[in-house]
């Protein structure tokens, strides 16, 4: 089969749209709707310093290099990778290895923390402590450390690699635990709740679907790590909605952007009742914190008891 656009052959068929894509179609087409995602949200601006959460995955390592070719000649826009080593043997260890000869290879800048040397404790060690419930925590340290770091070293904006199976996840994930409030996190631009310490997030694969993110890494050449954390198995209900996703998907293609879709429309009308909300200060850490202490230090505070 050869190319919609060329008389190359195709090497993907996009069933959502009707399309066949050669390399270069292909390549161009992603990075043009990653471009069209930052300029109509404004994702990034003069002046920004950008640092991306890049753990070495295919996602996030296309977020790096995009973003590197799209502003490395740009002297008005700085960029550098924060990479999470969050304690996994035999996982994390070697994503980290791939994630810094990624960062040398583009000349981008990187900084490494570890949830040892920041928390006391590693992932391997929490998992053994908590029965359960260890994927959640995990998360809540990474974006805790993420936010604090980003905003040391002087970041105006933090991108993930958040892809739209992400965030569709995420909706249906919101929905089933009857927590609507949460729809605001949903978009290119999460809004956050109100306090001078959250640096602005940015998702600027929002509207890539994952199977085209992971072939984009293909045949750029992208080195990265394959997904699966050893850990996920905690997270039940998210295996379960993604392959339920993946399911409707292969049956009604397309069905990802219209849930997105649908979402948006809703986190409109949520955004204007959440605008009101702010959020104080942990009084140990000083971190922003719903609570009068947050529950990273909670947790901190839990194993060492
Ligand atoms: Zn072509
Ligand atoms: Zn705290």
């Amino acid at each position: 089969m050869n190319c919609s656009f060329c008389k190359q052959e195709s090497i993907y068929f996009r069933n959502y749209e009707g399309h066949h894509y050669c390399e270069i179609h292909f390549v161009k087409n992603i990075e043009k709707r990653v471009k069209k995602t930052i300029s109509t949200n404004k994702l990034i601006e003069k002046g920004d310093r950008i640092a991306v959460a890049h753990s070495g995955g295919k996602d996030s390592s296309n977020v790096l290099y995009l973003l590197n070719k799209i502003f490395s000649d740009n002297p008005n826009i700085e960029l550098f990778a924060i990479t999470i080593d969050e304690g996994i043997k035999g996982y994390r260890d070697k994503s980290v290895k791939k994630s810094e000869s990624f960062c040398k290879k583009l000349g981008v800048k990187q900084h490494v923390f570890s949830f040892k040397k920041e928390f006391g404790f590693t992932i391997d060690q929490l998992s053994k402590k908590l029965k359960s419930g260890y994927c959640g925590s995990c998360g809540i340290l990474k974006r805790y450390l993420l936010n604090k770091k980003a905003r040391e070293l002087g970041a105006t904006k933090l991108a993930t690699g958040h892809t739209l199976d992400d965030e569709c996840q995420s909706i249906i994930m919101n929905v089933l635990r009857g927590d609507l409030l949460r729809f605001v996190r949903i978009g290119p631009m999460p809004l956050l709740a109100m306090h001078q310490k959250f640096v602005p997030r940015i998702k600027p694969l929002v509207l890539i679907p994952e199977n085209e993110s992971e072939l984009f890494a293909l045949v750029n050449n992208i080195p990265f790590h394959p997904k699966g954390c050893p850990y996920a198995v905690d997270n039940v209900l998210r295996g379960e909605v993604e392959e339920f996703l993946n399911n409707l998907e292969k049956c009604s293609p397309g069905i990802r952007y219209s849930l997105y879709e649908s979402a948006h429309k809703i986190v409109t009308f949520v955004r204007k009742k959440f605008k009101t909300g702010k959020i104080s200060t942990c009084e140990k850490c000083g971190e922003p914190s719903s609570r009068s202490v947050c529950k990273v230090c909670e947790l901190i505070e839990k194993l060492s008891s």
